[in-house]
């Protein structure tokens, strides 16, 4: 089977402004040119898969189904620009809040979604890039073995300098 490339993204910070916790779409405010990017590595056959760490559900301050219909939301903005965000794999640990369910693995700047989404939907890691606003986001990709991109300002911009 021939394994795909991948676009990770990490979401709050790099695809839409990072206004802390946010789990509502009317909380969810696109970056200029952010659809735009996602859907040029789209249209080049890259998965776009977003890496995330949302430790709100460990705090209590929302649910992992409220995150289900905000992704649903997201994609559906993304419909007029004929592309979408394959698959959202959210870290939902925090250490501070250790519930069991949760795999500190998970938790950037450990990579363990990155392997996850590998495994789940056949991603070859080598052909695949990170874009990230943090260095935690750099350490996750970096001991993926996935190539990184700290995003420094218009995200379209970013693809297009590595895609
Ligand atoms: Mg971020």
């Amino acid at each position: 089977m021939i394994m795909k490339k991948c676009l990770f993204l990490d979401r709050d910070g790099t695809i839409n402004k990072n206004l802390g916790y946010i789990y509502k779409y009317e909380n969810f405010i696109w970056l200029k040119d952010a659809k735009k990017a996602i859907q040029y590595a789209y249209k080049k056959d890259y998965l776009i898969v977003i890496i995330s760490n949302q430790s709100g559900v460990s705090r209590g301050y929302f649910k992992k189904k409220d995150c289900d219909l905000l992704n649903l939301k997201i994609n559906e903005s993304l419909k007029k620009f004929k592309c979408k965000i394959h698959k959202f794999y959210y870290a939902f640990y925090h250490p501070n809040f250790k519930k069991k369910k949760y795999k500190a693995s998970y938790r950037k700047p450990n990579p363990g979604l990155f392997f996850l989404a590998k495994k789940k939907m056949n991603i070859d890691l080598s052909k695949s890039f990170m874009i990230g606003d943090l260095k935690s986001d750099q350490i996750a990709a970096k001991k993926a073995g996935v190539r990184f991109k700290l995003k420094r300002n218009n995200l379209l911009k970013e693809v297009k300098s590595i895609i």
